[in-house]
Order: structure tokens, then sequence, then C-alpha cells
């Protein structure tokens, strides 16, 4: 069977959603197919800074977003070896481009936020696509399932194992030998916290706790598993991980160490950490004719600068501003000669080559930001910790906001 659509985007996760709202407020319909049988939620929540919120803005359900999570005030950042504070940065200070936000958001919220707003039948659920193939100015998209269905424009938000970026001549994201464990803990009757990000690191791990809203924290912990700790982990049933984190944890408050054993095992979540080398960013296929990528199947990075999905918001409100381009302007002069096909792809080749050029070295600097403050923060190395605690603490949180100081006006939905 066959079907058609103007714009096919694959995946319903952060990125595609926000693509398809994007082009559904700028007026253009689109597909998207996710593989799962529902929206996937998979790692629970995700700290959402300024450029994020002006994105969700720019999609119409920032207000509401913000009424179910916390404003947080700033961050804390604590040594595990001496269990001192080590700097505190505020979020209540205004960057270049104006004031910062900065919540802890439920993934599971942000995502049923997104499809809601989408128009019934927008996203096609249980369709797993596994090959693109030409067909003239048309891209035919292969499913599981035998169905083929052409596309005018093909967007992957497939995420870091991205059948689409595999097309564009992506290699898969690179392992880079450090690990993740995330959960959420829940007290009905409150948490107790304070509003504010507390990060801690020292003795060869990073972790944080950041509360979403009055009930629910979330924490992620990330660290370079040695060989026999890898074995371990990757195997492991969630209660030892949770275990394995409690080990892990250093010179902490009970209220931190807490969190964890609060923590239901059904709730934690193990993941490898793998990153796009940012010169293949540089020098690799952001888009080819009529397809493109966004979000992981992009950039995939390390979770350092906690810019992952955030970043995927923005991609989808300027991929969606690039495409209308496209679809929205008449051309006043025809190709003479040419199909309606032909000028339409001529547009649209154009419209993504902008997209790309606005978003490689945005990737570009993200990607390599990342590594290199995961990298700084987990070293374990004497002189680095004395660097850290002593010197570079704020320095380094300072590049949560920096880096999220993104121009509104880059962001504003209009064609
Ligand atoms: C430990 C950790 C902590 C993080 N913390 C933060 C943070 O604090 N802040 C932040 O902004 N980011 C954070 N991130 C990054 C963030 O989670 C990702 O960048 C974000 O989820 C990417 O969204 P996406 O939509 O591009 O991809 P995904 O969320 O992976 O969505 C891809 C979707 O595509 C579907 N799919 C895949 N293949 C196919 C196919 N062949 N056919 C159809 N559908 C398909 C999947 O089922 C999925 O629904 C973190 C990541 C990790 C690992």
């Amino acid at each position: 069977m066959e079907t058609n659509a103007k714009i096919i985007i694959v995946g319903a996760g952060i990125s595609g959603l926000a693509t398809a709202l994007a082009l559904h407020r700028l007026g253009i319909k689109s597909l998207v197919l996710e593989s799962s049988d529902k929206l996937r939620a998979a790692g629970i929540a995700f700290t959402t800074w300024t450029n994020a919120w002006r994105s969700l803005d720019a999609l119409g359900i920032g207000q509401s977003l913000r009424q179910q999570h916390e404003l947080l005030l700033g961050i804390n950042t604590f040594s595990t070896v001496t269990g001192n504070l080590t700097s505190y940065v505020s979020f209540t200070t205004k960057g270049k481009h104006g004031d910062h936000e900065v919540r802890c958001v439920k993934r599971k919220v942000l995502l049923e936020a997104l499809a809601k707003e989408l128009p019934n039948g927008t996203i096609r659920y249980s369709s797993k696509v596994v090959s693109i193939q030409d067909s003239d100015f048309l891209k035919l998209v292969h499913l599981s399932d035998g169905s083929v269905l052409k596309a005018k424009v093909l967007i992957g938000c497939d995420g870091v194992n991205s059948v689409v970026a595999k097309s564009l001549g992506f290699k898969k994201p690179s392992l880079i030998g450090r690990s993740a464990i995330r959960g959420c803990a829940y007290y009905n009757q409150g948490h107790g916290f304070e509003p504010k990000f507390q990060l801690f690191v020292g003795n060869g791990v990073r972790y944080g706790i950041i509360p979403c809203d009055n009930s629910a924290v979330y924490w992620f912990f990330t660290w370079y598993p040695s060989s026999q700790e890898y074995k371990m982990v990757e195997g492991a049933d969630q209660l030892k991980l949770k275990q394995f984190v409690l080990s892990k944890l250093g010179k902490v408050s009970d209220q931190i160490q807490g969190v964890i054993e609060d923590t239901g095992v059904e709730e934690i979540v193990y993941s490898p950490l793998g990153y796009r080398p940012p010169l293949q960013i540089l020098t690799g296929d952001i888009y080819k004719d009529n397809v493109c990528v966004a979000g992981d199947a992009c950039h995939p990075m390390t979770p350092d600068l906690g810019q992952g999905g955030c970043s995927a918001l923005e991609d989808g409100v300027i991929l969606a501003k690039c495409l209308a381009n496209a679809f929205l302007e008449k051309s006043d002069h025809p190709t003479k000669g040419s199909s309606e096909n032909e000028d339409d792809n001529v547009k649209i080749r154009s419209s993504l080559n902008d997209y790309a050029k606005k978003r490689r070295w945005r990737a570009f600097d993200l990607i390599s930001t990342g590594y290199m403050l995961g990298f700084l923060q987990e070293c374990n190395w004497f002189g680095m910790q004395f660097l850290r605690e002593k010197v570079l603490s704020a320095f380094l949180a300072g590049f949560f906001l920096s880096k999220a100081d993104v121009n509104p006006t880059e962001l504003m939905l209009t064609a």
C-alpha cells in the first residue's frame, strides 16, 4: 500500500513532535511515524534551560508546562570528596537576551503537551521505518509492516540509532566509555527541597538532584565505569543499579542519600553515553536533497550541559521556519519547462540548506562544550580536583546558562 504525505517526520520524541507542532502552528501539515504503539517517555525527566522555554513559548505550550513544573532559582555545586559547597550560580540573573528560566520537566508531561496540540491523525503509531528509497523528487519510506509512504520532505527525528541519519551517511554515535543511571523519587506529602539544582562532583562521578514539582525529585548519576563496573551495570537489575549509586555518593547529606533510597526500582534507567564526534557534524550531511535530521538523530551529545532535548526543541522551531519558506511562498517565477515537483524540490533543498547552516555550528558548540564539561567534572586526577573546587566550579556551572541564552527572535514562529 502506498500513501502520500508532503512532510514525513520519523519519530515522535521531543524533536519529532516539536517539529510537527511548529509546522502546524505555521499552517503546514505533516505526518509523524512512531515505531512504538504509544508515546515513549524514556528517561523520566530532564532539565529545560532558557532556550527550551523560548521554544516552548513559540510552540504555544510554555504556560501550561510552567504551571506543572517549579521554577529553579540556582545551582549549588558540592564536592563529593569534602562535602563542601564549591559554588552557587543564580538563575535569577539576566542573560544577554533576557531573563533566564530553568525547570526540570517530566518527559511524559512534555510529550503529551506537544501531542495534544497536533491535529488528530498526525501521529501514526506502530510505524517503524526500516528503509528509505529515492523515487524522482520524492522519498519512498518503507515500514516494517510492508507499507510504503511517499514524502516530498523526510525529516529524521528518530533518535540516536537513526535510520534517516544512516541514509545521509552518518555513522552510529560513538560510545565514549561513560554511563548514566537516572531515577525519580515521589513524595506525596512534599519533598522539602528548595527549588534548586544540586550538583555533586568528585571521586570520578557527577550527579544531580533536581525537584520537578512539589512531589517529584529527579536525579541523574554519570561516571566512567571501570571494566569490572561496566560488566556489572550492563547486566544489572534496577535494584543493583540503585545500590551501586548509593555506594558511590561520597560525602553528602542524609536528605540527598534519601532521594536515591526513596526511588522505586521501576523508576531507574541505565544508559551508556555516546555522542557524534563534533567534526562529523561539520563535515557530514545534516541534509541531502529533501532529507534532513534533527534532535538526537542529528547531534547526539553527552548529557553534561543538559542540552540534548532543549536543542531538539530549538531544531523543531527553526526547521519549521525554514520549511515554511518552501511551502508557504508561491513561486512568482516557476522555472520554465519544469514540473511542480521539480520547482518544489528546488525550494525544499534551499530551505533545508538554510536549516543546516543555522544548526551546524550550534550543534558543534553544544557537543564539544558538553564533552569538555563532563571530562573536567569527572576527571579524578588530584590536580583537577583542586582546580575544580578552588577555581573552576562557578565557571563550569556558568556554561549551563550561557549556552542556553539564545536570542528569542531566532525562535519566534514566523515564516
Ligand atoms: C542520562 C541523560 C540525561 C539527559 N539529560 C538531559 C537534560 O537534562 N536536558 C536535555 O535537554 N536533554 C537531556 N538529555 C538528552 C535528551 O534526552 C535527548 O536529547 C532527547 O530525548 C532527544 O530527543 P529526540 O526526539 O531527538 O530523540 P528520542 O527521544 O530518542 O526520540 C526518538 C523517537 O523516534 C522513535 N523511533 C526511533 N527509530 C524509529 C524508526 N525507525 N521508525 C519510527 N520511529 C522511530 C523512537 O521510538 C522515539 O520515540 C539526556 C540524555 C541522557 C542519556
